[in-house]
């Protein structure tokens, strides 16, 4: 018999409404969850339960669903990215930055170790991890207890730059193909764990990188699979002008064109898209046509706010009927100051406060997030749901006084707030602490791998510069 855990006398139960598609709160509710299931919500359980924990003093909501991610590199570059965009590509760093920081893959199990703990800590049970494959990849993935979707990451051609204000692309599209099948391959490694909470989904890298033959047969190969694909698109001013250049027309256009646009699509980021006001572009259709064809955003709205770039804007995207979903991107995977940023950038880009509002922003994170994924049993807490769910505590100082709870975790306590997490039913944070995994221990690995790749920089640099040069600190350094 799977064990019953029961959580009494919840004060603020988020429950998922099905009837009308929404979010609400719950007060003084039960919920219960027997094995990896929701078997009870509402008033007082009935029945008999292994374990039952105190909900007075709690907000019981659902875990939250981090939809877009590259969990290898991002951890080893804190300190480094944040200031280092290119005032050549109109302040990106794709193309001059993340290669010169790029670790060896070896080394990349521990940025994902570290990421995924940070993600539990905010209460993510979700997680999509685009990662060109490497050594204990799934292994650490399983060993998180996280729910994860690996979407192994290829494409038809590199980006480089070999003058700092030129962005080529090396195209080769037999090895683009041979990537697709061990990302396929990869894929059907992750389903068969025995861990049971992982998942594929097909990630071809981003619309200029990849053939429209490679997207076709991905779209494809989605469908057959009836597993979700994410595709980069609209993440710098610079491919929005290669697309153009390359095909008269935006990204989104081209994709449209060749009918690779639908509900199994998630465009990542999906910023820079014709109406833009960065690039003037004389077409608005490009929001109308993705909201027709059904598709998803991943809005991941902090590390694009470091390079002066955002999303314009959330609340007209959500209108239009684009499904919205919020990802981390980048350190410190918090989905919690995600979701801030994700509502007070969208009123700065609209001008308007009442663009976007907190609910708009929490169903992203949660109901969108499920929806991309083509699930209906995450992203909410109802009975035959997943027993996916983030304990927040009232009682601690950040999250008082206690009007609006998601109010209080979202503009105030973030992280703070998150007490215990469970995913398919098992604890894996308890009392703010991951069970699963040893975030220090993975700290010490990725302080040592920074060093050695801030050593390499200079060989990586089109003009040989050091890792200081690119990325200066930001106070002047002398030794005492
Ligand atoms: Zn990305």
């Amino acid at each position: 018999m799977a064990e019953t855990t029961v959580i009494r006398d919840v004060d603020y139960l988020v429950a998922w409404d099905k009837e009308s598609g929404r979010q609400r709160y719950l007060r003084g509710a039960d919920i219960a969850f027997s094995g990896s299931n929701i078997v009870h919500v509402g008033a007082r359980y009935p029945g008999q339960a292994d374990r039952t924990i105190d909900g007075r003093k709690l907000m019981v909501m659902p875990g939250l669903i981090n939809m877009h991610n590259h969990t290898n590199t991002m951890p080893a570059f804190k300190g480094v990215r944040e200031e280092l965009g290119s005032k050549k590509f109109y302040m990106s760093a794709l193309y001059d930055g993340w290669p010169l920081f790029y670790p060896e893959p070896e080394d990349q199990h521990w940025n994902s170790h570290f990421a995924y703990a940070e993600c539990l800590l905010s209460g993510v049970t979700t997680v999509v991890d685009m990662c060109r494959p490497f050594p204990g990849w799934i292994e650490t993935m399983a060993q998180s207890g996280l729910r994860g979707y690996i979407a192994p990451i290829f494409e038809s051609a590199r980006w480089y730059t070999d003058n700092g204000y030129q962005v080529n692309y090396r195209w080769a599209e037999d090895d683009g193909r041979k990537a697709m099948d061990l990302a396929l391959k990869t894929m059907d490694q992750a389903e068969a764990h025995n861990s049971g909470r992982l998942t594929g989904m097909v990630s071809p890298m981003a619309a200029d990188t990849c053939s429209v033959e490679l997207i076709r047969d991905s779209l494809a190969e989605a469908r057959r699979r009836k597993r979700p694909m994410q595709l980069h698109v609209g993440e710098a001013a610079v491919e929005f002008h290669e697309m153009t250049r390359r095909h008269g027309m935006s990204q989104v256009q081209w994709l449209h064109q060749h009918g690779l646009l639908g509900p199994e699509l998630t465009l990542g980021h999906g910023i820079f898209l014709d109406h833009h006001s960065w690039l003037h572009w004389a077409t608005n259709e490009d929001v109308k046509l993705l909201a027709a064809n059904g598709c998803s955003v991943s809005h991941c709205p902090i590390v694009f706010s470091r390079y002066g770039i955002t999303l314009e804007n959330f609340g007209s995207y959500r209108e239009a009927g684009i499904n919205m979903t919020i990802g981390t991107d980048t350190h410190p995977h918090n989905m919690i100051e995600e979701m801030r940023a994700a509502i007070t950038l969208a009123r700065v880009s609209a001008e308007n406060m009442f663009n976007t509002l907190t609910a708009d922003v929490f169903h992203a994170a949660t109901a969108g997030g499920a929806k991309a994924l083509g699930r209906e049993d995450i992203g909410g807490l109802a009975v035959g749901m997943k027993a996916d769910m983030v304990l927040v505590d009232l009682d601690c100082p950040a999250m008082q006084p206690v009007y609006d709870p998601l109010r209080c975790l979202i503009f105030t306590a973030a992280d703070r707030g998150v007490r215990d997490v469970f995913v398919d039913g098992v604890q894996v944070v308890a009392d703010r602490k991951v069970l699963t995994l040893d975030q220090a221990g993975a700290a010490a690995h990725i302080s040592a791998m920074q060093k050695r790749i801030m050593a390499k920089v200079p060989e990586r640099h089109y003009a040989k510069l050091t890792a200081e040069q690119v990325s200066p600190l930001t106070l002047p350094e002398s030794r005492a």
